[in-house]
């Protein structure tokens, strides 16, 4: 599936139809790499292609036999953007429900987990690879959404024992940890109209999506030998 030269990178991006995810493609293309761009807005997808040339994949991260055979098909990939992720944001714990924490999890969870170990066996035997993840303030620092932030806490215990288990290996964990960011993010978070009103208006001169590609292109350029851990 890979029509990569021998000598372009090639990137595989999560979350590629909006956000940080489209940012970084386009930036990423920019760059050189070669870059399969994934999501489920079809549409979206294609405008993207139009747009930068990428490779894009309708494809569910959640579906996790799928996301495993699109990694068997897909040919080298020097770098792994672990960064589809949402919120559910409408509600405290006490008024959740199970799809809530099902969806929340197993889209910022175990997709990313299941992406990750899908691409890693083939970076440590070309002993080169990068992982980067995007994680959130929310996994570091206290804030007011249990569920968003349980998981985004898990993606950051995920990388700094992922980074030790790969001592050695020459692949490289990076994670990412915005704070707020201007993207659809809000709009999925938040359903209530006015409470998403009040959300948007939250007086926070927000980092756009631009300016976290330029981190995670930071990131990936630093020479081979240097390991960014994570930017907040
Ligand atoms: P967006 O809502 O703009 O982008 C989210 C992306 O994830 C979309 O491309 C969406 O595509 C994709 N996605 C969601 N679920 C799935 C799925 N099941 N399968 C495939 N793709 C999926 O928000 P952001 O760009 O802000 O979010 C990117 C990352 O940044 C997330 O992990 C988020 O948690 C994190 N983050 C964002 C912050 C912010 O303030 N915006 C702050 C901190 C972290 P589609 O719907 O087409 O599938």
């Amino acid at each position: 599936m890979n029509s990569a030269s021998h000598d372009t990178p090639v990137a595989v991006i999560t979350g590629a139809s909006s956000g940080i995810g489209e940012a970084t493609s386009r930036r990423l293309v920019a760059e050189g790499y070669h870059v399969h761009a994934i999501a489920r807005r079809h549409d979206r997808l294609e405008a993207l292609a139009a747009a930068t040339g990428c490779d894009t994949h309708v494809l569910d991260v959640t579906d996790s036999e799928r996301l495993l055979r699109f990694a068997e098909t897909v040919g080298r990939v020097d770098v792994l953007v672990n960064n589809a992720g949402l919120g559910r944001m409408d509600t405290s714990m006490a008024h959740g429900t199970l799809e809530d924490i099902t969806r929340t999890i197993d889209t910022n969870v175990t997709a990313l987990m299941v992406a990750t170990m899908a691409f890693l066996p083939d970076m440590i035997n070309r002993r080169t690879g990068h992982i980067v993840s995007i994680g959130s303030m929310a996994g570091i620092y206290p804030l007011s959404s249990a569920i968003y932030g349980a998981s985004k806490a898990a993606v950051h215990r995920f990388c700094t024992n992922l980074r030790i288990e790969l001592g050695g290996t020459g692949v490289r964990v990076t994670e990412i940890c915005p704070g707020r960011v201007a993207t659809e993010f809000y709009d999925v978070a938040v359903t209530d109209p006015v409470q998403r009103a009040k959300s948007k208006d939250s007086g926070i001169k927000e980092v756009t999506a631009d300016e976290l590609a330029d981190t995670i292109n930071y990131a990936l350029s630093v020479p081979a030998h240097v390991n960014i851990n994570r930017i907040e």
